[in-house]
Order: C-alpha cells, then structure tokens, then sequence
C-alpha cells in the first residue's frame, strides 16, 4: 500500500465512522482540533487525519512523516502488511500493564491532558445571517452616552473622557462598516499622556467593561524585540486572546492597552542595538495597522508545545499611555521659543509658570522626546490627562460608583455599623495623598492605613452604632466619633 493510499485510507475510514465524532461533547465541537505534531489548529491546516485514540495530524505533518521514514529506508510497504497483534514479543508487552507499578502510555490521554487554556475556540460560520455579530453598531452607544457611563466612575478628566468616546465610537463604527465603496475609516488607534495615578489604567478598564470587550494590558517595559528576553510584541495579541477566552472573533475586537509607553522611546547617543526602545516601536507598527499575527495559545511564547492561532489585528483598539516624564520642558521650551521671536522676546518665561501644560503638546514635541514618527502616525488620536487636583481627590474618595469610601461603607454596614466621613477629613486624606506624588493611587494606602483599627475594633462591640472619621484622626492629633446605637456620642480612644 502506498503512502496516498493509507492517507486516503484514513480519511475514507473517518468518513464511514462517524462515531468518531458522534460522542463529542458540546463544548469539544466549540473548540478546535489541534494537530497533534505542529499543533496548528485546523481551521489553519485544513481537513485533519483522525487516527484512533483521539489523535489528529495535519496532512502536512503526515506527509513530512512519510517522507522521513521513506527517506530512511523504512520499509513502507511490509509495513502495511504486517500484523502487529501477531508478534509475540508486542503482546507480550501488552501484558506489561497488567503488571504492579508499571502502566503504560496511552497517547490519547496526552492530548487530553491539554488545559483549557490552550484550547481554541471555532471560529463562527461566516454565513453572517444567522451568526449574530460579535459587536453590533446598533447596540454601540452614541458618544455622550459613552461618556455618561464613563462620568459615573472616572472624576474630572473631561477633556479625555470626550475624545475617547468618540474614538472609541467611531472604531466601532469603522469595524462594522464596508469598504466597498473605497472609502476607509482610519483606525483610531489612542495615545494617552498623563501623570502617574491619573486614571489611564483606570479609563481603558472601565471602557472596556462597559462595552463588554476584551481588554489586554501589557508594559511597553517589558517588551523586547523578537528573539531577545523578555516579552515578543506579539505576546500582547497572544494575551488578549487570553482575555477572549480563545476566541479569535471576540479578541479581534478586543482592546489592547499598552502602558509606560514613554519608556519605548528612543534612547539618546546609544551606540548599541536598542531592543527595548526604538526597535520594539519598529515591531509595533504593523500591530498597530493591523496584520494577521501568529500567536501561540494559552502561552507566551511560541514553542512546539503550544496550538497556535491567527489573530487579525485590523480591528483591535489599541490604546497607548505613558506619563512622558520631562515632555513638559519640552513643550515649554518650544512654546518658549516661538514666543522670544520676533518683539515678543520679553515673554521669554511666559509659560514657565502654567499648570497642565502638557495641554498644549504637539506631535513634534512627543517626536522630540523619542517616539518615531511612524509609531506616531499610527496612534492619531492624542490626549492628555490632567494631573489630579485636591478637589478631584476628595471626589474621587466619594464619588465613583464603586468610590473606596462607599466600599468600606458597605462593609460596615453589613456589620450594621453606619461609617461617616467629615468633609475635612476628606481634604486631609486628599491632601497626604497630594504629597505622594503617585496620584489617586496613594488615596487606598492611605485610608488602608487608618481604616485598619477601626475595622478591627468595631466588630468588637456590638452597641457602636455610627463612626465618624475626622480630620483630627486623619492627622493623628485625635479619635474618631464613635455613636452608641442608644445615640449618645463618644469620643473615642482609638487612634
Ligand atoms: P495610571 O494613570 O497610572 O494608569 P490608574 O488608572 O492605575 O493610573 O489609577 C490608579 C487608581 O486611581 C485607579 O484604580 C482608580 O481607582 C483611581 N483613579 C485615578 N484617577 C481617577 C479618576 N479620575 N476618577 C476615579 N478614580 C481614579
């Protein structure tokens, strides 16, 4: 028998036994076959060779297996008229598992034990009417609504909140519109500056939740040109794919976030090959326009181990943050410049003095700071977030819909203990905070801190009824006001 006559035998054989396939279960028919040699999925090889024991190889892999053998001299031809129940020694050693201690390989219980993680989901049929559209521009809400989600947790940062919902809207607009009539929409890939502790993080999660879409966020700092240590570019795709539970549809209109952005920038008078800054720029941009990406499934890295599926990134939102340390003077010194030309050089220092003046960043001076221009012209909408006031501190305590203060109040409460907090109390908690540098992140250390006694003590006493924090135990000069459920108010030695 030759070798087209066994592969034609094996796939004859699977069609007329169709149990092979009669006892999946539901979710084996959601997720893929992987071939057992290269573990590329089949929607990548085509049509897979089932052999007995659950196992599948791909043609090409059952092709390059003849080929070897036929190249080392393995007789083909005995091979397909031998009886290998007849030989002795082989049933003998099928007795071997009957023996104490010693069990035998079973091949198809390794391709069982492959985790879920590494499982890969079908695509759905393209047939498009009666698969329902992963992200209909129906149900896309409008810009302000967008907006009006995003207002009920993110504090101040209007200016942000505004560009982003209508970036985000017209991305989804874009993905569900043709091309057909030659007329692309330009992705709108995001580029967001702002402050450490400002909400970059923040916004892009709370996006990404409201229109219930996967979200990958990688650190540029980690990332490293292919081959070198660290993480490959690609391994962003490979994470979203994570988040999509493997699902390619769903993961390509995910959200991928990639933060510290600024540190990908090109490094100064650097006579070495530069793999984490400039070349990992190089190796984002066709990510960024979209191109179909190999990624490996379940795993960072390609290895022979691990399934790999194709991800098109052509409809994946990337959102790109960074605090650009220093791009401030940058800005300054341009702004300074136009402005000491001509009879107006006596305002030399004008702008030295304004606050949030990375309002006023231009592409040319985010070029100057290091990113290449064709990084930047793949991320064309750019904007700023504001640095976070004292005010916008207090509100950030109490305001959001999920605020850290309603949090410990419902802890409380569940203790049937009301939890209050004076409004200078709130300006002192703001203020400390101010002082850390690290923006609305230092606000949960800092109550953390405080709040640990007083979720130690209250349980303890079953007749408090109320606590008040006040400035006074903010600033460690006091106590908070502790009310007895009969309403009596005591200052209490706590703190
Ligand atoms: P970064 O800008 O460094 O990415 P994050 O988004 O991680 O900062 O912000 C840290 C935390 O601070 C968030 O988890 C969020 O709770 C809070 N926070 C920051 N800015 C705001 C804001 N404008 N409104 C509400 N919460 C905020």
């Amino acid at each position: 028998m030759s070798e087209k006559d066994l592969l034609s035998d094996a796939a004859e054989k699977e069609a007329a036994n169709p149990s092979f396939q009669e006892d999946e279960t539901q979710e084996k028919e959601e997720y893929e076959d992987v071939c057992y040699i290269c573990r590329r999925p089949e929607s990548k090889v085509g049509r897979m060779i089932r052999i007995p024991s659950n196992i599948c190889i791909c043609a090409d892999c059952m092709q390059k297996t003849f080929d070897s053998m036929n190249q080392s001299g393995f007789p083909m031809n005995d091979m397909a008229n031998m009886n290998l129940g007849n030989i002795p020694n082989l049933q003998n050693l099928s007795n071997l598992s009957n023996m104490p201690n010693i069990s035998m390989i079973n091949l198809s219980e390794l391709q069982n034990m492959m985790p879920q993680s590494q499982k890969l989901k079908k695509k759905k049929p393209k047939d498009g009417k009666k698969a329902k559209p992963v992200l209909d521009i129906r149900s896309i809400p409008a810009p302000h609504k967008i907006k009006a989600s995003l207002d009920e947790y993110v504090v101040g940062q209007e200016h942000a909140k505004k560009v982003m919902s209508v970036a985000v809207y017209n991305h989804y607009k874009r993905v569900a519109a043709d091309s057909e009539d030659g007329i692309e929409i330009e992705k709108s890939n995001m580029l967001m500056i702002g402050p450490t502790g400002s909400g970059k993080t923040y916004m892009v999660k709370t996006l990404a939740r409201l229109l219930d879409v996967p979200l990958a966020i990688a650190d540029a700092t980690s990332l490293t040109e292919a081959g070198y240590i660290g993480d490959d570019i690609e391994s962003v795709v490979s994470k979203l794919l994570a988040a999509a539970d493997n699902d390619v549809e769903k993961a390509e209109h995910g959200i991928i976030f990639i933060d510290e952005i600024d540190k990908i920038a090109k490094k100064k008078n650097t006579h070495q090959r530069d793999v984490s800054g400039e070349s990992v720029q190089q190796g984002m941009l066709k990510l960024l326009e979209g191109a179909q990406i190999e990624v490996p499934v379940g795993a960072n890295s390609k290895n022979a181990m691990v399934p790999l599926a194709t991800v098109n990134t052509k409809d994946i939102l990337f959102i790109c943050g960074g605090a650009f340390p220093d791009l401030e003077d940058i800005v300054k010194e341009r702004l300074n410049k136009h402005s000491s030309m001509g009879f107006l050089g006596e305002l030399k220092d004008k702008y030295d003095n304004e606050e949030n003046i990375l309002n006023r960043v231009e592409v040319e001076d985010i070029r100057k700071y290091g990113m290449i221009p064709e990084f930047l012209g793949r991320l064309p909408v750019i904007f700023t977030l504001d640095a976070l006031s004292e005010d916008m501190m207090v509100r950030i305590l109490s305001e959001p819909k999920n605020a850290i203060l309603k949090q410990y109040e419902k802890l409380l409460a569940m203790d049937e203990v009301k939890l209050e907090f004076e409004e200078e109390a709130l300006r002192a908690i703001a203020k400390r905070a101010r002082k850390k540098d690290v923006g609305a992140r230092a606000l949960r250390a800092i109550i953390e801190e405080f709040m640990l006694d007083i979720m130690y003590e209250i349980p303890k006493d079953d007749s408090i009824g109320k606590v008040t924090i006040t400035r006074d135990y903010i600033e460690n000069t006091g106590g908070p006001v502790i009310t007895l459920r009969g309403c009596m108010e005591l200052p209490s030695q706590a703190g």
